[in-house]
């Protein structure tokens, strides 16, 4: 998954930092943990900031992902996507698992077992396709560089906007 532009630590909690084109700040609880957008100039060190974190750290510090969004694919749903996605790009995963994960959506570990994270089966089908096929990928190339970037250019030509439509939808922003 995209790396984070920063990782704070407030008062034990870390926080993702993102910087965006935006004109606000905005933080929210993720199924990553807490998440900060903030405009792409922004200092982190200023005064202002500092008060903005730690008041809505205090605010969003223990609660978690939002549980309340609707399921769009369930558990299963998900395994069958990882299944045709794998077929149709010549792999074979030994292992696929939905489970909660704190700080990633997926994961693929050097014996080629993937882990999704239970909060995908809120997320928009598109975007969660983004997670599997990323993950699919890792069978192969096992970091981000040229040929991850290569591979997922063949199987989902799209893929930067799915994964800034990720962000977005993390931020609570609209995915077009
Ligand atoms: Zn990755």
């Amino acid at each position: 998954m995209k790396q984070p532009d920063a990782i704070l630590t407030i008062d034990g909690h870390d926080i993702r930092v993102y910087r965006q084109r935006r004109r606000s700040f905005v933080m929210k609880t993720t199924p990553l943990g807490l998440v900060l957008f903030i405009p792409t100039r922004a200092s982190l060190k200023s005064d202002v900031m500092r008060d903005f974190l730690r008041e809505a750290v205090q605010k969003l510090g223990d609660k978690t992902a939002p549980k309340d969004a609707p399921v769009i694919t369930p558990p299963d749903g998900l395994k069958a996507m990882v299944g045709d996605w794998a077929a149709r790009m010549g792999v074979a995963p030994t292992r696929i698992s939905v489970r909660e994960m704190l700080r990633k959506w997926g994961s693929c570990s050097s014996k080629g077992s993937i882990s999704l994270n239970t909060a995908l089966c809120q997320v928009p089908r598109p975007l969660a396709e983004y997670v599997v096929v990323h993950e699919l990928v890792h069978l192969t190339v096992f970091n981000h560089g040229k040929d991850f970037k290569a591979l997922m250019d063949r199987h989902l030509p799209d893929w930067r906007e799915r994964e800034k439509g990720l962000e977005a939808w993390m931020a609570g922003g609209t995915i077009d």
